[in-house]
């Protein structure tokens, strides 16, 4: 926004207030997508049958939004423990979106000279959190062949700077591998403070860390619903021992997970077979996309446990490539510049099989 009205505060004032940490950031761009098919953010394209939504729509009538919400969510985390497998004896807690329990997370252990450390390339959350929370971000590359953790490297900076917290995205994000179990564990076994294994992915990978939360002491495992197909609810969970949990519960505000939020995810937790049915084919889709993808000549693909892939173009084409496809209506995502080891990658969100071509069909007009 650079619009000056007559009553805009002077650049000093604000320079004189607002944190330089605040003023250094970018907003987070979220792009204008107009009639364009959208495969740049990790959506689920799948919608509910219209019976389904119908029955949603009853409950969301009996709603009572003129009361405050059940602070707890004490229904919809019964709903939750269940339908995610959370071990006895763990905790729940819920977040509007798990971006806000990674900000919780960050504010509860925030102070001068700590650090959160995680793996490059990264979510860009992680960063953005950390700065404005006053912690020192520290990233460490992974292995620009594969995209694994590079172990030595983690391991020096683990014990050169006493992270407060490790990220761990698992699958990673943008480069959509899971890492190695046997390093995560180990990993999760050296931090001197809390490991986060951050599953966004999880309907899409067929590993979690979920079942290890009895196992060690400082790890905490986040899920969201965004990416199974809730990303408009905002829905985020983290599990983790009651000793964690109830620290980070304060910094919650009391009421961040509306009345119409319960009411919908609890409704749709009560039809995760539904949710389910459409990972499933969206497992699907990637394969296919995968084998068709691989077929193309001049790029690389990486493997992927999630719900989008990352290819590489030649060098030097990844802008053009981009607007190339862009232009052909299909918006994916570029991630040239986001990191060294992004050189010349784009990201694309696996969708339907009708999307999915789309997409195939401009890229290699693009190629
Ligand atoms: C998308 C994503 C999230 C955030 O999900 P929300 O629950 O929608 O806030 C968190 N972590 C990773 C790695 C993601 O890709």
């Amino acid at each position: 926004m650079n619009t000056k009205t007559a009553n805009a505060p002077p650049d000093s004032l604000v320079e004189q207030w607002i944190r330089p940490q605040v003023r250094a950031l970018s907003a987070y761009h979220v792009p204008e997508i107009g009639n364009l098919i959208k495969l740049d953010a990790m959506e689920n394209p799948y919608t509910w049958p219209k019976p389904l939504v119908d029955e949603w729509l009853e409950v969301l009538r009996d709603a009572k939004w003129n009361r405050y919400p059940d602070p707890h969510a004490c229904d919809l985390k019964i709903l939750l423990r269940a339908t995610l497998n959370v071990p006895q004896g763990m905790e729940i807690m819920l977040g509007n979106g798990s971006d806000e329990l990674i900000q919780i997370i960050a504010m509860a252990v925030a102070a001068p000279g700590r650090a959160v450390l995680t793996p490059e390339p990264y979510f860009s959350m992680y960063r953005m959190i950390a700065a404005v929370t006053g912690l020192e971000f520290v990233c460490v590359p992974l292995n620009a062949s594969d995209y694994s953790l590079d172990m030595p490297a983690m391991r020096a900076a683990i014990i050169r700077h006493r992270p407060a917290v490790v990220f761990l995205s698992y699958p990673s994000n943008p480069t959509g591998n899971l890492f190695d179990e046997q390093q995560v564990c180990e990993l999760i076994e050296i931090s001197p403070g809390l490991v986060v294994v951050d599953e966004a992915y999880n309907a899409f990978a067929g590993s979690t860390f979920m079942s290890r939360l009895a196992q060690y002491d400082n790890l905490l495992v986040l899920r969201t619903l965004s990416k199974m197909g809730l990303a408009g609810l905002r829905m985020g969970v983290l599990a983790g021992s009651p000793a964690w949990l109830n620290e980070l519960d304060k910094i919650r505000l009391p009421y961040n997970i509306s009345v119409l939020t319960q009411a919908s995810a609890g409704f749709a937790l009560r039809h995760y077979d539904v949710l389910e049915a459409q990972a499933a084919r969206l497992r699907d889709n990637r394969e296919q996309l995968l084998t068709a993808l691989r077929a193309l000549n001049g790029i690389t693909v990486y493997p992927s446990r999630a719900n989008f892939i990352l290819f590489r173009v030649p060098a030097g084409r990844a802008p053009q490539i981009f607007e190339s496809i862009k232009a052909q209506g299909v918006l994916i995502k570029s991630m040239h510049g986001a990191s060294a080891l992004l050189a010349d990658c784009l990201r694309v969100t696996v969708s339907t099989p009708e999307e999915n071509q789309a997409f195939l069909k401009a890229l290699e007009h693009a190629l």
